[in-house]
């Protein structure tokens, strides 16, 4: 423990080490202390140096001296997540800032948000909002859910009446200073493109590649529907590869997320293209040809230099494996999988769950039950906001804060250090400072429930999740 405290300078000095200044995102940082002294008058010398003995690229040293504060870290990573607790700290100590040394790095390499911006539409300015917001907690990921049954929400050059009509499309510039914004604050956007279900909203664009032939509508509201791409004609798997390509050129991320869940496999049941196909490969039945079908596509992905995601809806020890499974569903059993893991339980992280379903405290609790698993490769989680019925900026507010915070923190925090009531206490101090106003935290009175309303609602939601699982054919243990 260091005695004293770290005083007011007249003027501000950054002394970098010249291994950061060629970095892009280094203006960005330096916007961050500038910020903060120009706020604090506080920063007199700082001194940003690389140090290679640091664990990993996110890890930092941040030294609070009387008239100095010192960064150390890896990379340009290390020393923006520095300068986001520096900011934190001037904000809990707005006189003096009690002297310290803390050494800092994150507990799971893999800190996602998801935003369904297929079923209610975001506007890019809204996007950048939350891209602010997730790095001052130190999420690294955005995972944009960018088709659905429900709308389609990039615009193609190859494919121009995807998407035509609806409530928003994203052009590709949009996309690609989006993707330069998010870098600049250390946040990787992964796209995704649902398939071969969840694909209505392409299918009423171009009927030609489903099993029927259309015609089709977009529907409204939530649920499975039963037209899904048909993987009998060639002319449907010409059209997903050329989708990849677009959206792997918009993309820079070594990663994709193509979907893979709730798949009714009905229509290829009765597809003569489709079972033409299955005979002609030799498969068994429809859940085999859908594994050939995610195998193919992962495998063209990576031709594009994408490693692909998908649910863990299907997927088996058969299936590429490379394909990073993203577990959603806590009713499928997770067998020890040579499979790479990312978690999203439903039932801790899916923030467009009213309170009463997902209180406060079941999402802090996630990261310490995930940092706890040792049975398969896990790489961290995602932090879910499904948007069928959030449709606007208050909405989505209510639903994310104070959660998403107590999510970040839960996975960025080693499980040792895991303190709910000190979060609860800190956020109702300074949470709204951080958050970009004007926003709109859930009240505090309504951030944990009883109980026998918890236990109530779980229980009807299991209900529902099992009957959308066997609609969907997913065998359930
Ligand atoms: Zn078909």
């Amino acid at each position: 423990m260091l005695s004293g405290t770290f005083t007011k300078p007249s003027q501000m000095i950054v002394a970098l080490d010249p291994f950061f200044s060629s970095s892009n995102a280094m203006h960005y940082i330096r916007e961050y202390v500038d910020e903060t002294a120009a706020e604090n008058e506080r920063l007199q010398n700082l001194t940003i140096q690389k140090k290679n003995d640091l664990q990993n690229e996110d890890a930092y040293r941040l030294e609070l001296l009387p008239r100095e504060c010192k960064i150390e870290a890896k990379s340009v990573k290390g020393v923006f997540y520095a300068v986001q607790t520096l900011r934190q700290l001037f904000l809990a100590y707005p006189h003096a800032i009690p002297c310290c040394r803390l050494e800092d790095s994150p507990a799971l390499p893999w800190r996602a948000f998801m935003l369904d911006v297929a079923r209610s539409f975001c506007p890019i300015a809204e996007i950048r909002r939350i891209i602010d917001i997730l790095a001052t907690f130190k999420m690294n990921v955005l995972h944009l859910h960018l088709s659905d049954d429900q709308g389609w929400r990039i615009i193609s050059d190859r494919y121009p009446n995807l998407g035509e009509g609806a409530s928003g499309r994203y052009t590709k510039q949009e996309i690609k200073e989006l993707v330069a914004y998010a870098q600049d604050r250390q946040i990787m956007i992964i796209p995704e493109i649902d398939m071969p279900g969840h694909f209505t909203a392409a299918l009423s664009a171009y009927p030609a590649f489903s099993c029927t032939g259309g015609p089709f509508t977009i529907p409204n509201g939530e649920g499975i529907f039963q037209d899904i791409l048909c993987v009998g004609k060639k002319e449907s798997l010409v059209f997903v590869k050329q989708i990849l390509e677009e959206i792997a050129s918009l993309f820079p991320a070594p990663y994709i997320h193509l979907g893979g869940d709730e798949i009714p496999l009905n229509r290829w049941a009765e597809c003569p293209n489709c079972q033409n196909q299955k005979y002609l490969l030799g498969l068994p039945d429809e859940k085999a040809l859908l594994r050939w079908f995610c195998n193919e596509v992962t495998s063209y992905a990576r031709s594009l230099g994408k490693q692909v995601l998908l649910y863990n809806d299907y997927v088996n020890q058969a299936y590429d494996e490379k394909i990073i499974i993203q577990v959603w569903n806590p009713l499928l059993k997770v067998t020890r999988s040579t499979h790479p893991v990312i978690m999203s339980d439903y039932f801790h992280t899916y923030l467009d769950m009213d309170h009463t379903l997902l209180p406060l405290l079941e999402v802090y609790r996630y990261g310490k039950r995930l940092q706890k698993k040792k049975d398969f490769s896990l790489l961290g989680s995602v932090f879910m906001l499904w948007t069928e019925y959030i449709v606007d900026r208050e909405q989505r507010d209510l639903h994310l804060f104070p959660r998403l915070i107590a999510g970040a923190e839960s996975l960025w925090t080693a499980q040792e250090q895991h303190k709910y009531h000190r979060f609860v206490k800190t956020f109702s101090e300074y949470g709204a400072m951080f958050l970009p106003s004007p926003v709109h935290i859930t009240p505090r009175k309504l951030w944990n429930t009883c109980f026998i309303v918890f236990a109530l609602q779980r229980y009807k939601r299991r209900k529902r999740v099992k009957r959308n699982s066997k609609q969907a054919g997913i065998t359930l243990f």
